[in-house]
Parts: structure tokens; sequence; C-alpha cells
């Protein structure tokens, strides 16, 4: 990385550890949206905490889908689709949902312990704006059309909130209303599948369209590392990557092309973005295994890797190319490598 990169490149790198939380008694948020880290203009994150009984009420995003993920602990969503289908479900760590673009939902820890997931939104600026809670709506609306819309009379409304409430409480254990119609369920139990790459090095889950179709414009999953491997130099063709440290430490490499890189070092709370087309490899650099959330803005999953288009070309070609001779080439990988474990000898 020469000194023109850092002026000429934006920040591929935000820490969610040091935002400050919207706090509320029974759960909180924190958000990384395209204000605070200008690079994800297309993907925001939100990390959010629900006590047992704690209720992100109902709402709906007017320009994102929302692609969740159960870090830890039990959660209830609710979702209803412009057809007026349904769907409740139940979520434990592990589990992916997705909500299309404006669906009305709404969120619900269980217990005994609550839950944290994250939230992963395909626009940078879903929040400012383009959140659309039913308190803040009904609150601005007229008291009278309000009564009107609902069969009450205005003295039954006195006690509904004045303005946006965004997480509140649920006073009894609920009873579900109607059972599911919608015909494409929102849930995907993605850690009770098989990865879909397992090398010696880690593994990735992914979920994409292919299993789980209502997911259109968005797809991600989990990738492990154990020490030392790396996933090697690769791009995707077709999105742009966010990637959260769950656990661990990686080192994040970032091509931008015309000689500009960045070298990022990233643990536990941090973001790394990589925009559609951009070269990258994640290396992890602790002791223990790295667990990383990793999620595209597109439906299908596309990507190269340096090692399977290497092989795929004649080896002069190659040894021309890098200034190389064709031993040494000979020596490269003869197909995709994913993951290396270990520095080859
Ligand atoms: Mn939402
Ligand atoms: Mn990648």
């Amino acid at each position: 990385m020469t000194s023109d990169s850092s002026e000429k490149l934006p920040e591929f790198k935000f820490s969610l550890t040091d935002q400050k939380a919207r706090e509320l008694p029974l759960g909180w948020a924190k958000q990384a949206t395209v204000q605070d880290f200008p690079v994800s203009k297309n993907i925001a994150g939100v990390l959010m905490k629900l006590e047992p009984l704690g209720l992100r009420e109902l709402h709906w995003h007017a320009n994102a889908a929302e692609w969740g993920f159960v870090i830890s602990g039990n959660v209830r969503t609710t979702i209803i689709n412009p057809e007026g289908q349904y769907e409740t479900n139940d979520f434990k760590e592990g589990d992916v949902w997705y909500f299309p673009r404006g669906h009305g939902h709404s969120i619900e820890g269980l217990g005994p312990d609550g839950t944290t997931f994250m939230l992963v939104f395909d626009n940078g600026s879903f929040s400012e704006f383009a959140t659309f809670s039913i308190t803040d709506w009904l609150s601005q609306t007229p008291p009278e059309i309000v009564a009107k819309n609902l069969f009450v009379d205005l003295s039954e409304l006195k006690d509904l909130p004045s303005k946006e409430v965004y997480i509140t409480g649920i006073k009894e254990k609920l009873i579900n209303k109607k059972l599911n119609s919608s015909p494409l369920t929102h849930k995907y139990s993605l850690l009770s599948q098989n990865p879909l790459r397992d090398c010696d090095g880690g593994k990735l889950w992914l979920v994409s369209s292919l299993e789980f179709p209502i997911s259109t414009t968005m797809c991600g999953g989990t990738l492990t590392l154990k020490p030392e491997a790396l996933r090697e130099l690769h791009w995707h063709p077709n999105a742009d990557e966010w990637l959260y440290v769950i656990s661990g430490k990686i080192r994040l490499t970032v091509f931008a092309s015309s000689g500009l890189s960045s070298v990022l070092e990233l643990s536990e709370g941090e973001i790394g973005y990589t925009p559609a087309g951009y070269g990258h490899s994640i290396e992890n650099t602790g002791e223990i295994d790295c667990r990383l959330l990793i999620v595209f803005n597109s439906g299908v999953y596309e990507e190269i890797s340096l090692t399977s288009w290497l092989s795929s070309n004649p080896d002069e070609l190659v040894a021309a190319n890098l200034n190389l001779s064709g031993d040494i080439v000979r020596k490269f990988p003869d197909k995709e490598e994913f993951i290396i474990s270990q520095k080859k000898k």
C-alpha cells in the first residue's frame, strides 16, 4: 500500500463496537449505515439485542430488503406480504431470515435469554427516512382517522403512543391468530445444513436464492477459518461483500485497481466492506478459529478465485505474464483451493 492509497481510497473498515447504541429497557441496536461508513453505499447493518418479551415493533423498510442472522438465543418474527399472506417463525442460533423490501414485520425476543442478531440491508441508506414504524405512523395520523379505521371510539385510543416506540415490551405470552399462509418461507436454518465448502483450513456455510427462493436480492452466511488459514485471493463479479467479525482476528486485503489497495486488521465487532469486483483475501491472524458473517447484495453467489483462474490458463501464458519460469508456475495449485490451511513449503 502506498501513501497515495490512503488519499484516494475510502476506508474499508468500520467498528460497530465503538458505535453508540440506541438503548431501550428491553433491547438495544447499533447501526452502520452509509452516513457512518461512507464506502457502504449498497449494504448496511444493525446489531440488535432483544430481551425476552422485548419487541422490535411492527415496521417496514421502504428502500431495502432485510437479511437477518441469529448470533445467539431465540427469536420470533411475523411478516405479511402484499397478497395478504403471512408467516410467523421461530429462529435459533444460525438461522437466517429474509424480508422483501416494504413487507411489514416484527421481531420478538424469546426466552430464556432473549437474542442477539445481525440485520443486513441491501441499501446503505435503509435507515434515514426509510424505516416506517407503526407507532410513528399512527401518532402522525389524525386520531379521528385512526379511530374510524380501527372501529373504536376516540377515547379508547388515549394510550396510543405519541411517537415511535421502536422497541417495546410484550405483557403476556403471544397467541398467534393465524396459521402461516405464505407460499415461500422467510426462514432458512443455515447452520443445520452441510457447509457449501468444507476445507482443511475452514468452512463456508452459504445460503442463496438457490436454496432459499424468497431471498432474491441477498445471499450470505458464515465463514470459519482456522489459525493461519487463508481465504484465498478472489473477487465477486456481481456483488459487494459486507463482512462482520463475530469472533477472532483477521487481515483483509482489498485491491481497488489502478495501483491502489488497502490492508486492514479487523477484530471482533468490526465490519469490512469490499465493493463488487474488488480483489480481496481474508487471513486468520489470531490464535483461535475466527467466525465471520459475510453477506452479498445479490441473491446469486458468484466468485472467481486466483488459483482457479491461473490453473485454467496455459502454464506458458502464466509464466510469460508473471515473468516466472515454467518450473515455478507448475508448482501452483492445479485447481481452486478456496481456503488454504497453511503456508505450503
Ligand atoms: Mn426490519
Ligand atoms: Mn469474498
